[in-house]
């Protein structure tokens, strides 16, 4: 069987689209109305509510550092049950569907475990399903490498396996289902006044999703760009028009700002006292690298009697690897001392319009300031500025620097 372009619907449900058997029941009807206008329906879904929260704290509480391997074992559990029962919700309405873990299909990965990659998906299952007349249920997030290891694709990695699936069948887009109406300048369960984009290009979605709008997992809108899929966000809630993440054109807003971010899931670690001298910097960050933690921003204080302070933010999830590294590195190097903090936040602001208007980031700075919020580190690029503040101060910065750029308004 060969799908014509077009001719298939995929959607993904997230986890509070999912979150209670009635959620699942609603969803399983929603599918029911659109499968009479589609050949064929593939539908993504993320495991319930807070399922993977509570899969990663009793991981946690087993071991500070969990296995890798075996974690992956765990949080590809909470797929399982919300695609099963879907399927089962479906049944009970008369809509014929059968669920799919993604080693049934495969979806092949590579090994990385935690934060896989998708490298091949092969589809035939999916269309002798189609050919039966049946909703294909595929638990997302999930992968399973040639050697036959379960994977994961790193946290809200569900919307990656729709955008992969809707590539791999030929979609013309895909339909992302979640809590909120669409995408907007800000997170609009932080302020009220945050404005739902109709469009956003890939590169300024990039941006967001990669700097902490979690809407959208940034490796999905990279597959959506990569393989031309559009993407329509919306509310699983009600039938309100969501934003389309596809191409730049005419009708895209020229904004300065595209978009207030903010992450929290990042900790900052100091190494005091280093000897400042040629190649500590590489003694510090290859063993990082090879530990596979990603660090994101770093500033090196010139400090007294040729020794410099080294600070840098890594994952907040891979503290512990990483402090167990930089422990190790500050023996090796003679640092005095290491320090690090939990409690900080990431506040970006993204829009390519930064680009021709100096002056963003001293607003920006101006606007924290006046709050009295202290910036403990910058970084900036061609189109996004981003400040670490203390973690306390993140919802009032989103809500003040969103004001100040005059975002709320179209
Ligand atoms: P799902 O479980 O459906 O995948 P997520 O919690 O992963 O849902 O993502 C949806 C959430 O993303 C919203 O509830 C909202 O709080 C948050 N969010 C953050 N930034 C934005 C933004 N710019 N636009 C829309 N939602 C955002
Ligand atoms: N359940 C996974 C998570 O919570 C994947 C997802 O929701 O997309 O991260
Ligand atoms: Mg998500």
């Amino acid at each position: 069987m060969r799908l014509e372009k077009g001719k298939i619907i995929v959607q993904k449900y997230g986890g509070t689209s999912v979150g209670t058997v009635e959620r699942i029941k609603e969803v399983a009807h929603r599918i029911a109305v659109r499968k009479k206008e589609a050949d064929a329906i593939v539908v993504v879904v993320s495991a319930m509510g807070k399922e993977t929260d509570r899969l990663i704290a009793l991981a946690r509480e087993m071991a500070d550092i969990p296995n890798q391997r075996e974690q992956d074992m765990l949080l590809a559990s909470g797929e399982q049950v919300s695609s099963a029962l879907l399927a089962m919700a479906l049944n009970e309405k008369g809509v014929k569907a059968r669920s799919f873990l993604s080693f049934q299909l495969p979806i092949i990965t590579d090994e990385r475990h935690t934060a896989a990659l998708i490298k091949d998906i092969n589809v035939e299952k999916l269309l002798r399903s189609f050919q039966e007349g049946e909703v294909a249920v595929v638990a997302g997030f999930q992968g399973i490498t040639p050697a036959g290891e379960i994977t994961t694709l790193g946290r809200g990695g569900s919307d990656t396996t729709a955008v992969a699936l809707a590539a791999a069948l030929n979609a013309d887009f895909c339909e992302i289902y979640t809590d909120v109406e669409g995408v907007y300048t800000c997170d609009p369960q932080v302020h009220g006044a945050a404005r739902k984009l109709k469009r956003i290009s890939y590169e300024s979605m990039m941006e967001l999703a990669g700097l902490g709008a979690k809407v959208l997992h940034n490796r999905c809108v990279e597959l959506a760009r990569k393989y031309n899929v559009k993407i329509l966000v919306r509310s699983s809630f009600n039938n309100e028009g969501g934003t389309w993440v596809c191409g730049e054109d005419e009708e895209m807003e020229g904004a300065l700002i595209s978009g207030v971010t903010y992450s929290r899931e990042e900790a900052k670690i100091s190494l005091m006292g280093v000897p400042d001298k040629p190649g500590i910097a590489s003694l510090i960050f290859i063993p990082l690298a090879e530990m596979g933690i990603n660090v994101d921003m770093i500033i090196q204080n010139i400090g007294r009697q040729n020794a410099a302070d080294v600070t840098f933010t890594v994952p907040e999830d891979e503290l512990e690897k990483a402090l167990q590294v930089v422990g190790n590195v500050a023996k090796e190097i003679g640092a005095e001392e290491v320090h690090y903090d939990r409690n900080i936040a990431k506040v970006s602001i993204v829009g390519g319009g930064m680009r021709s208007n100096p002056g963003v980031a001293s607003r920006m700075f101006q606007v924290l300031a006046r709050e009295g919020i202290n910036i403990m580190m910058i970084s900036t690029s061609e189109i996004k500025i981003s400040c670490i503040i203390d973690s306390r101060y993140t919802e009032l910065a989103v809500r003040v620097l969103h004001d100040a750029f005059e975002l709320g308004r179209a």
